[in-house]
């Protein structure tokens, strides 16, 4: 079967997801190494987006693969309601990487987040989540309604009780201020939603470590430090989405651990397997573990906890320690920062560059003065689709979304590679500038 007839059996057979039919257009992906991955035509893609920012520890990792094949060898199910050693050596591994206490297991990051308000519902006896507008938690019921941004059109009114709030965007703040001399308003406005709302009613505050799929939202330092004496205030769980963010994207296991705080549970997906096997991970604090331990946790699927996801990530985990990951991540992370910042300050349509780790992303405008976006709120434009068609001409695979390209490459990424697909995001700015 030749590359064309692969893909058009997917489109015969198979639905898309985010996809309207008609318009789908998949690459035949066949193999990958390291930060690349191979179309069926034999071309080498340097995948800027570590597919769905999940392929942390790159394509195709022996020690993950090896891991994986020893794992299906000795044991390849156990229903949830049975211990399992994979299970149980994750369950110490993320206990320690978080400072939380114990972790129940779903099949990715929507799963999660629909448990995670599962649990803090249960547990504080309390309906109501507070989340925000430039967010995505999930395409599930529960995790789609959570999220803020017009992706949860579809599935409205969706679940009840979720409550929204503006988000530390500084680059267009919703609050008309600038970082250096605002009163943080992103926290205080959530202040003044908590009390409009009935403290009583609020279970949770989930939010994004930082938030990814909205364009790279960094908070100011003492934004998480705000928001957790918010929540201690009024009894209140932060919930901690780092599906995306976490997992060495930035540089540690967790976004928040930048800002010196912990929250009350975290969400994990993506890097927690790099994508190898479906796994998420919903992790609590001890003194919601405890609640647990007289009262039912209502939840848990066929295949949560399946041993060979949890094999992959004590594997994936391993070579975030052997390899040092996060060292590569800190110092990419730097060098990237300033080649963004070198963009910003050459091109006139690079309205502002945000950065943390290898997490990433460039803003477009049509004029640097006004900020007006070069592609609208949801939507596109003539001149971003000749950005992102450059890039997939030149084989760069990148997340483009409304106005903003992301740069988000596997952690492994050397830097002759990034720098090779750095030079190819220039020559595509300078076309759209
Ligand atoms: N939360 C965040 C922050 C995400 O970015 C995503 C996916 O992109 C999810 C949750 C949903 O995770 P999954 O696709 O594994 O269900």
């Amino acid at each position: 079967m030749d590359s064309k007839e692969v893909i058009q059996q997917n489109r015969d057979y198979t639905l898309f997801s985010w996809s309207v039919q008609s318009q789908a257009n998949p690459i035949h992906i066949a193999g990958g190494k390291g930060a690349y991955f191979f179309d069926g035509d034999g071309n080498h893609w340097l995948d800027f987006s570590s597919q769905l920012i999940n392929i942390n520890v790159g394509h195709q990792h022996p020690k993950v693969l090896e891991a994986i094949k020893k794992q299906v060898d000795e044991l390849c199910f156990a229903a949830p309601a049975f211990a399992s050693k994979p299970r149980g050596e994750l369950g110490k591994r993320l206990a320690e990487v978080t400072g939380l206490a114990k972790s129940f297991f779903t099949l990715g990051g929507s799963e999660a987040n629909e448990n995670a308000i599962k649990i803090a519902r249960l547990y504080t006896g309390r309906d109501k989540i507070i989340t925000r507008y430039r967010s995505y938690h999930g395409a599930t019921m529960g995790s789609m309604t959570a999220s803020g941004d017009p992706r949860r059109w579809a599935v409205e009114p969706g679940i009840p009780g979720v409550v929204r709030a503006f988000d530390p965007y500084c680059y267009r703040c919703p609050f008309g201020k600038q970082p250096d001399w605002c009163h943080r308003e992103c926290v205080s406005h959530i202040e003044e939603i908590i009390q409009m709302e009935g403290p009583h009613t609020i279970a949770a505050i989930l939010v994004e470590g930082i938030t990814g799929s909205n364009g790279l939202l960094v908070p100011p330092d003492d934004y998480y430090p705000k928001l957790r004496a918010l929540c201690d205030k009024y009894g209140i769980l932060l919930i901690d989405d780092e599906v995306m963010s976490g997992f060495g994207r930035t540089g540690t296991y967790l976004a928040t651990q930048h800002y010196g705080i912990q929250p009350d549970i975290v969400t994990c997906a993506k890097g927690l397997t790099s994508g190898y096997m479906p796994l998420g991970a919903v992790i609590v604090s001890e003194k919601i573990a405890q609640h647990f331990e007289n009262t039912m946790l209502w939840g848990g699927l066929t295949y949560s906890s399946h041993p060979v996801s949890c094999a992959a990530a004590i594997a994936n985990l391993d070579v975030y320690e052997e390899e040092r990951i996060f060292d590569n991540v800190n110092s990419l992370g730097h060098h990237l920062g300033q080649r963004l910042e070198a963009m910003k300050a050459k091109f006139d349509c690079v309205g502002d560059v945000r950065y943390i780790g290898l997490f990433s992303v460039i803003e477009l405008v049509r004029n640097k003065e006004t900020r007006e976006p070069l592609a609208p709120f949801n939507g596109s434009s003539p001149e971003m689709q000749k950005l992102a068609a450059y890039l997939k001409s030149k084989y760069i695979y990148a997340f483009v979304r409304f106005n903003m390209v992301w740069v988000c490459p596997p952690l492994v990424i050397s830097q002759e590679d990034l720098d090779k697909g750095l030079d190819v995001y220039e020559e595509a700015l300078a076309l759209v500038d």
